[in-house]
């Protein structure tokens, strides 16, 4: 059994209850490829409209999530609320949430665990700014990322890696289908000795960064890239295109 295709949305901090209606009808009314797994992370005042409206098939994820099950948290939401909302998955980690709000990566992996041990699925983001980049740390600040996870969370079945470089978000400047195979064939090899060779061989690694309908195609050749994290283009029509890059 090869690895089930997956495309998530990360609608970010955009959209309103009309734009958000009509990305969820949009997607109800697409022809979408079958084989292909679709979440959609919209604003969290908006799960559970997404989940009202979306058809069966399609899942949805929040942005984000706490690591604590209930109690004097101001503004955070938990695990189970978003169970009992019919919210499956959870992003952790996104670039946006570690540099700007400057979430640690234990922070991160101690929200991960929470998420999995509820029984969310995870999309365990982790990524390099480009100075690190130029300086050839790449690999290292990736793995450094998920080694903070490996410590607290053995069980890695329900997490999809998304590969995000902090460089070609936002940013129109997407990696070279090269650059994104290497670092993904390199996490790859990384699960194998850090978690174990099944993790390696199951596990999706999805890449992030600039995904558009133009340039997916050639991405989602790559053996190592599972699918897309899209953040821009997940608003537009054109997401149908990226979620069917395969077929
Ligand atoms: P982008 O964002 O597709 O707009 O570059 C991707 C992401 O941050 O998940």
């Amino acid at each position: 059994m090869g690895r089930q295709f997956f495309v998530g949305g990360n609608f970010k901090m955009n959209g309103n209850i009309n734009t958000i209606r009509n990305i969820v009808q949009n997607l109800n009314e697409a022809k979408l490829d079958p084989n292909v797994e679709v979440v959609i992370a919209p604003p969290s005042l908006y799960l559970l409209l997404a989940r009202e409206h979306l058809r069966k098939g399609i899942e949805v994820a929040a942005q984000n999530v706490f690591d604590k099950p209930n109690g004097a948290f101001t503004g955070e939401i938990s695990v189970d609320q978003l169970k009992e909302s019919g919210i499956t998955w959870t992003l952790v980690g996104h670039s946006e949430r570690r540099v700007i709000l400057q979430e640690d990566d234990a922070f991160v992996a101690s929200k991960t665990k929470a998420a999995l041990d509820g029984g969310l699925g995870v999309i365990l983001c982790c990524g390099e700014s480009l100075d690190q980049r130029e300086a050839g740390k790449t690999i290292e600040v990736v793995t450094t990322q998920l080694k903070a996870v490996a410590e607290v969370v053995h069980d890695w079945s329900k997490i999809v890696i998304a590969y995000e470089p902090i460089w070609a978000i936002g940013t129109g400047k997407v990696a070279t289908t090269q650059q994104a195979q290497e670092v993904h064939e390199e996490i790859r090899r990384w699960l194998a000795t850090a978690i174990s060779p099944e993790a390696a061989e199951n596990t999706r690694i999805l890449y992030g960064g600039s995904v558009t309908e133009k340039n997916c195609g050639d991405l989602a050749k790559q053996p190592d890239i599972d699918g897309f994290l899209v953040g821009g283009a997940s608003l537009k029509p054109a997401f149908v295109d990226i979620i069917n890059a395969k077929s």
